[in-house]
């Protein structure tokens, strides 16, 4: 089964899986929420902020989270951390005959942009940010809050440490504008699919912010959900370590599929041009299809910085 293109009907029909394990013990040993809106009542009103690093991860890895906030009656936020420049989307979207061969959802699969590929990429920053956009009506959040960082996270190691203290900034402003709010990140640590690879750095650098802030005592309640697992592993591995599974109700996966749909619709009227899916199709394609999403504390022996 494919993410479907353009405007495609939904298929139905998608066999669920059993539950694969229970909620775990983080690893400073606090008994794990399993469900975090069950939260205390002051809390209640106060909203879940869910952090998406680029365009695209809201849909992969958080939007059943989402919708289980949400469906618990708290206020969900939902926020885009970099503009996302990509000049690798750009250079796929600039040339013909495309990388997705005939899964590229393009009219006769045929794509000369001539967008600017060099930095800061803007057609590929506002292409990509409309698709966010449909994504999070799709999912709808309460709110959508703009980060609007440059992603230097891939430049010099000092790039990447200013780009963690701007993430930190930012988040600071929202735990003092937002009191109660639980903080919902991506788990950086993990994010790659190789393991000899380092990971990806802009979901790093979201996790360091976390960690930092969470080291100082300004930040509490936050939770990571991984993303990368779609694509770093099979199905019956996606779990391992994993505090929290999700199994997402089908009228969730319902709305998670129309975020994802968002990511692989082609209409430039729309300023729609499928740059999610030209970037990661097979997570895209692979979190459509499995209903779960997986769920972390910060490890004890959690290590910030970049890495190599
Ligand atoms: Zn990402
Ligand atoms: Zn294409």
């Amino acid at each position: 089964m494919t993410v479907p293109r353009h405007h495609g009907a939904v298929p139905t029909g998608l066999s669920r899986r059993s539950v694969l394990t229970a909620a775990g013990l983080t690893a400073a040993g606090v008994a794990f929420q399993g469900s975090p809106g069950a939260a205390s009542a002051a809390a209640a009103t106060a909203p879940a902020i869910f952090y998406s690093p680029h365009q695209d991860d809201e849909a992969i890895g958080l939007a059943g989270s989402i919708l289980e906030h949400k469906a618990a009656g708290r206020p969900v936020y939902l926020v885009l951390v970099s503009k996302g420049e990509n000049g690798g989307i750009v250079q796929y979207l600039n040339r013909t005959p495309c990388v997705l061969g005939d899964r590229c959802s393009a009219p006769g699969h045929r794509h000369e942009l001539g967008w600017q590929e060099a930095w800061p990429t803007p057609e590929v920053v506002s292409a990509r940010t409309s698709e966010f956009s449909l994504s999070a009506k799709a999912l709808g959040v309460d709110k959508v809050i703009n980060f609007k960082l440059s992603d230097t996270a891939y430049g010099t190691e000092s790039e990447y440490d200013a780009f963690v203290r701007q993430i930190m900034g930012k988040v600071r402003g929202l735990v003092r504008q937002y009191p109660g709010a639980s903080h919902k990140f991506t788990a950086g640590w993990l994010d790659t699919t190789d393991p000899k690879q380092p990971t990806n750095a802009t979901h790093k650098a979201c996790s360091d912010a976390a960690y930092w802030l969470m080291k100082n005592g300004e930040l509490k309640d936050v939770r990571f959900n991984h993303i990368y697992t779609y694509e770093a592993f099979g199905r019956d591995q996606r779990d391992r370590g994993a505090d929290y599974v999700l199994n997402i109700p089908s009228s969730h996966m319902a709305k998670k599929r129309a975020a994802i749909l968002a990511y692989n619709t082609w209409d430039p009227s729309r300023n729609l041009y499928t740059t999610g899916y030209h970037s990661v199709s097979t997570m895209l394609e692979e979190a459509y299809n499995d209903p779960r999403e997986f769920v972390y504390a910060l490890p004890s022996t959690y290590k910030p910085g970049r890495g190599k």
